[in-house]
């Protein structure tokens, strides 16, 4: 890892038990607020996916703070997947599996038949959000061409069910 990127890897916070005890917190908020490392790690997303798509779509919440940068670096559009009932006029919807209960994540119709959409979130843990993203994408008809994430929390074994990723970084 290059230097640039190891600077931004240090700026993510690590929070024990919030929000709840045994949750190791990766707050990405320090890396957010310094330029030269929000720079960096917007175009370490971007690179391995540059020119394959369309749009970005952005995981609320934490997801839409990179997603915009990543789609104005790529100078592509921004489509967000929004929890349940944000939305004016959902076209599609995907409900999946928490720790405790369900959750449902929706989508506008602006990801239509053919478009090639990267998917971004801050953080891969057990991979059930974006397995959701990306189902939900492919029911508008959509291309899942790549998944990114800042950060992919190994020990969870969320890339075992969400399949390729590209993580900046690995904790
Ligand atoms: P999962 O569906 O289990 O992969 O969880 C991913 C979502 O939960 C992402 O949108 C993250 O923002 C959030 N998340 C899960 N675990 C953490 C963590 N340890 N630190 C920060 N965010 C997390």
């Amino acid at each position: 890892m290059n230097e640039a990127l190891s600077r931004a890897e240090s700026l993510i916070r690590t929070i024990p038990d919030y929000p709840e005890a045994g949750v190791l917190f990766r707050d990405i908020t320090p890396l957010l607020a310094d330029a030269a490392a929000l720079r960096t790690v917007i175009h370490a997303l971007v690179e391995p996916f540059a020119g394959e798509f369309h749009v970005v779509a952005g995981v609320e919440a934490r997801g839409f703070l990179l997603a915009g940068a990543v789609a104005m670096d790529a100078g592509a559009g921004l489509v967000p997947i929004r929890k349940a009932g944000k939305l004016p006029r959902p076209a599609a919807s995907v409900d999946y599996a928490l720790e405790y209960g369900t959750a449902t994540i929706e989508a506008h119709d602006d990801i239509r038949d053919g478009m090639r959409v990267l998917l971004v979130d801050d953080v891969l843990a057990t991979g059930g959000t974006l397995v959701a993203a990306h189902a939900l994408v492919e029911r508008l008809g959509g291309t899942v061409v790549g998944t990114a994430v800042l950060m992919e929390l190994e020990a969870l074994g969320g890339r075992t069910l969400v399949g390729d990723v590209h993580a900046v970084f690995t904790a």
